[in-house]
């Protein structure tokens, strides 16, 4: 009976007798599979490295900062970027320049001025908002094209009215005088929420929630969804654990605002009131992540008051065990 071999059969060289066919049978299987096994490894390091997902958000804290005008932190403004395109959180003091620079830094070209096209509001305190007409007027007289798009609070539409009558003289300037400015940049497209699903292109989906900040009527937090990743902006907020938990439930990135307890304890009653009412302690922040499920927090907008960030970090890692960043202008994240 003919043996059967399979296909790719030892050359007819080394079938001699049936006991050096048996061997050499032998032989060539075991070649077989060490082949098939270097094979396997071979595919599976190829699929390893095709199959590894492609990284298409990042988020740059643009600044970091409060009223105070610290200058190694710029006034608050958050960048989700997503492929080629950012969308800002937020326009405080110097958020233009804090782009370039992070731009430049990271080599990330969605931050360059003439990109800058769409920025979703928290509140409209002037920490959060002096930055607006740089936004809306920085990156046109650079060559934007496309009208900014604002998405913020009730009373966003009347804050932008007014700075185009603010900037009037400038804008006529640049577009009947010599230089040859277009004439979409310098606009605003104005929506307003109160919460709510706010934003939706191919890129992201973004879902205002309704946070307690003071005496304000209307402040917002922010969720991203991007197509692989979940950020969460706080903005401004006291402590709103309820809130977090709906907006995060388990999000691949919370970045909260943050005062010191051990700061807050020196300060005047009058003050205490303030921001216990406006603003997230550690031990308070500690708690929300561990109940929203948050994969990794990031700070903004710390107050200290005299604390140290190791002590702030003390206070919140005292209730959340995962990552926390202690954010800082041009981090990437
Ligand atoms: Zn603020
Ligand atoms: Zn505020």
């Amino acid at each position: 009976m003919n043996e059967v071999t399979p296909v790719g059969s030892a050359p007819a060289s080394v079938q001699k007798s049936p006991r050096g066919k048996k061997e050499a049978n032998l032989h060539f299987y075991r070649l077989l599979l060490v082949s098939n096994v270097l094979m396997w490894f071979f595919c599976n390091s190829l699929h390893a490295q095709t199959a590894e997902p492609v990284t298409r958000t990042s988020v740059v804290l643009l600044g970091t900062g409060t009223p105070n005008a610290d200058p190694q932190r710029s006034g608050p403004a958050v960048a989700v970027v997503v492929d080629s395109t950012a969308y800002l959180i937020d326009a405080g003091p110097g958020v233009v320049r804090r782009a370039v620079a992070a731009s430049e830094r990271h080599g990330i070209a969605a931050l360059e001025p003439s990109r800058l096209g769409h920025v979703f509001l928290t509140h409209l305190h002037s920490d959060h908002t002096v930055g607006l007409p740089d936004l809306l007027f920085t990156p046109w007289v650079l060559e934007r094209q496309s009208p900014l798009t604002v998405i913020g609070p009730p009373g966003s539409e009347r804050m932008m009215t007014h700075l185009a009558a603010a900037f009037q003289e400038d804008v006529y300037m640049r577009l009947f005088g010599l230089e040859p400015a277009n004439p979409t940049g310098h606009e605003a497209r104005v929506t307003e929420t109160s919460g709510g699903l706010v934003f939706q292109d191919e890129r992201v989906r973004v879902t205002a929630f309704r946070v307690p900040h003071g005496s304000w009527p209307v402040a917002l937090a922010y969720r991203f969804d991007t197509p692989d990743r979940s950020i969460v902006i706080s903005g401004d907020t006291g402590p709103a654990e309820d809130v977090m938990v709906r907006a995060c439930d388990g999000c691949d990135l919370l970045i909260h605002e943050v005062y010191a307890k051990a700061g807050w304890d020196r300060r005047e009653p009058v003050w205490q009131r303030y921001h216990a009412a406006s603003h997230t302690s550690g031990p308070e922040l500690g708690h929300i992540a561990t109940r929203s499920g948050a994969r990794e927090l990031v700070l903004i907008h710390q107050l200290l008051w005299g604390a140290t960030p190791e002590q702030l970090l003390a206070e919140i890692a005292a209730s959340y065990a995962g990552p926390i960043h202690y954010g800082n202008d041009l981090d990437v994240h």
